[in-house]
């Protein structure tokens, strides 16, 4: 199969930074989208994604193994780096191999395809409404919009082992593979991404538009697809190498703004999300999202009222007292235990700590801004240390003397 690319990674219209990142460099592709405060989530997606490409280029393992490196790599620098202390990132990843495409995925980010005109999920979102919905505690409709949504039961860096999902597909002549972000897949619905991804013919085109459409919904978070067009035939542009399955296909860049050289990998640094409770995986947060502004679902409030009953029953609360995260209490930088969410009136949280440091301080700060959201921590001793620091960092903004 031949193998056409078009990737696009946009800030979106209300975050300051762009924590998405994308990898494209033939046969392998990602998306990566951060999290854990600003410069944790450009940190852990970008990160996760030098890792997944050095061991690719250095032929190291498979694809899930390469997923599970980046996992250690990010939660060891997170470990050791206080300032992205908490950091985590969605991966998905495919690795094109002749007819047949490995999936390998952990977090809220998506695959698609389209196929003759259809539109099909292959991956499944590591979230809390995930969970609900499985459990048939509320609708498909209802984890659109819920408040919650982008709370994630699973991602990489945030505990020392993680479980990826994998998939194979088989490519047919004609299939469009879509991976994104979830600041596509959370202002786009489904069908309006499907007719955009039918009705353009160029793979930079398509992502174009999905951004566009992205942006013009709200933008509400960085936005990344890239998108792959398979045909039938041999890869186009290997000049010298043939095509083997773990060798980089040198590739112009998709970004129509980027002319340059070919052989590109590309990484493009989201937004903000919790974690809540995972069977399979590990869990752990960071901040939480605004909620997409849609019509919210009469009913959702007695959903989401059994379902914490459910919850509660199968250790949530056990779950939510292993949870650290810093934020804001009366005024003041406070460390808590457990997520920072609140569902149908239940806070999934409690103080454990007030610092004497006034919270408006921090926030003055660019990297706290969004103290309020929560700073997850891994563990009580990780929460005092981003304590410490931020008490350091309000400390060198302050006027000497002052
Ligand atoms: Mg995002």
């Amino acid at each position: 199969m031949n193998v056409r690319v078009g990737a696009a990674s946009d800030i979106g219209q209300v975050r300051e930074g762009n924590e998405d990142s994308f990898l494209v460099l033939a046969p392998l592709y990602a998306v990566a989208d951060g999290m854990g405060g600003h410069r944790g989530g450009e940190v852990a997606s970008s990160l996760a994604l030098e890792t997944v490409q050095a061991m690719f280029e250095r032929r190291e393992g498979s694809l899930a193994e390469q997923v599970t490196e980046a996992n250690r790599a990010v939660f060891e620098r997170s470990q050791r780096d206080r300032s992205v202390a908490g950091m985590g990132t969605t991966l998905t990843a495919a690795l094109v191999d002749g007819d047949r495409v490995h999936l390998a995925h952990v977090g809220d980010s998506r695959a698609y395809l389209l196929r003759d005109g259809e539109l099909t999920m292959l991956t499944e979102d590591h979230t809390l409404v995930h969970r609900m919905v499985m459990e048939g505690e509320i609708t498909e409709a209802e984890a659109e919009t819920h408040p919650h949504r982008s709370i994630l039961t699973r991602a990489l860096g945030v505990d020392g082992s993680v479980l990826v999902d994998e998939n194979d597909v088989q490519t047919i002549d004609g299939d469009r593979i879509l991976l994104c972000s979830d600041g596509l897949t959370g202002m786009v619905p489904d069908g309006e991404i499907r007719e955009i991804l039918a009705s353009t013919t160029d793979p930079q085109e398509a992502v174009d538009a999905l951004v566009r459409v992205a942006n013009s919904a709200g933008g509400i978070d960085n936005i990344t697809a890239v998108v792959l067009d398979f045909e039938e035939g041999e890869p186009e542009r290997s000049d010298t190498t043939e095509a083997v399955v773990g060798v980089p296909i040198p590739e112009p860049p998709p970004q129509a703004s980027a002319p340059g050289p070919a052989r590109a990998s590309r990484y493009r640094h989201t937004r903000e999300r919790s974690l809540g409770p995972d069977p399979a995986g590990g869990p752990r947060p960071s901040h939480s999202p605004p909620a997409r502004r849609t019509a919210r679902r009469v009913g959702v409030g007695a959903g989401i009222t059994l379902t914490v009953a459910v919850l509660a029953i199968v250790g949530l609360r056990l779950y939510l007292d292993s949870q650290w995260f810093v934020g804001v209490s009366n005024g003041r930088v406070a460390v808590f235990r457990g997520v920072p969410a609140e569902v149908a009136g239940f806070r999934l949280h409690s103080v454990v700590v007030e610092t004497t440091v006034p919270a408006g301080d921090a926030q003055e700060l660019a990297l706290y801004r969004d103290l309020a959201d929560g700073i997850t921590a891994a563990d009580r001793a990780s929460a005092d240390a981003i304590i410490e620091q931020i008490r350091e960092d309000v400390a060198s903004a302050q006027p000497a003397g002052s």
